[in-house]
């Protein structure tokens, strides 16, 4: 059997022990903290290594990636060879205002076109802001952290 008013003193106390800790937040923008070097903060677009093949798209839960692409003839290898066909990218929109960052469009991604920056300061006054067209996704490129050595 428990004391009457036993349950109250108990809320009282963790109370009085959190009032001296130290708090675990800090004051944003004031305080920046640096995320960890794998933290999913954007998401940045290889141009050159994707082959409009539409598999993130298609994977994302959201359906936050737009993409449209043309193929494009390119000269053969060597002389007499057959001619070959690319696809190019016309767009690549990722919009962040849908994105529950899953990762799954990185996961998929064939062609290792698809990397975790941890950046995290896009934020917008507007919605429109968030969507982020292919050169911007490329631009996150640069802040991709080098992908961690191979374990002997
Ligand atoms: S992280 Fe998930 S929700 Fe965001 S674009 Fe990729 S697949 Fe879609
Ligand atoms: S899965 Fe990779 S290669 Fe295919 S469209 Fe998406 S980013 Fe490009």
């Amino acid at each position: 059997m428990t004391l009457p008013g036993y349950g109250l003193l108990k809320g009282m106390g963790v109370t009085l022990r959190q009032m001296f800790r130290k708090p675990i937040t800090v004051q944003y923008p004031k305080v920046r903290e640096t995320p960890v070097p794998r933290a999913r903060g954007v998401i940045a677009l290889d141009q050159e290594a994707c082959t409009v093949c539409m598999l993130c798209a298609r994977q994302c839960p959201d359906w936050c990636i737009y993409i449209e692409g043309h193929k494009e003839e390119q000269e053969p290898s060597k002389p007499g060879g057959r001619v070959r066909v690319r696809a190019e990218l016309d767009r690549f929109d990722i919009d962040y205002a849908l994105c529950m960052y899953c990762g799954i469009c990185v996961e998929v991604c064939p062609f290792d076109a698809l990397f975790w920056s941890p950046e995290y300061e896009y934020t917008e006054h507007n919605m429109d802001g968030m969507l982020h067209d292919m050169d911007r996704l490329q631009d996150w490129l640069a802040t991709v952290p080098e992908p961690p050595g191979l374990q002997q």
